[in-house]
């Protein structure tokens, strides 16, 4: 089987691997909470950077019908768009 990377570090020339799959990013937009949505985290062997990507098709929240939901134990990242 071919292995095609899904990233590539431009500062190692490494291939980034899958740190953790299913994360949900927290989207922020100028006027406060946009959307929540689900993406893959992955990582650098080299230098540890992380990226993330794999991005759902679509928000599974939007702000305006409610409040982000914080489960424990689940990665979040808040990203400002
Ligand atoms: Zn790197």
């Amino acid at each position: 089987m071919t292995f095609i990377p899904r990233a590539i570090c431009a500062k190692c020339g490494r291939a980034l691997r899958p740190e953790q799959n299913g994360i949900t990013v927290n989207a922020y937009a100028a006027h406060g909470p946009y959307y929540q949505i689900d993406a893959d985290l992955y990582a650098c062997p080299e230098c540890k950077v992380e990226i993330i990507v794999g991005f759902a098709d679509q928000p599974f929240h939007f702000a305006h019908d409610g409040p982000f939901s914080q489960y424990p134990n689940h990665k979040y990242v808040d990203v400002h768009l």
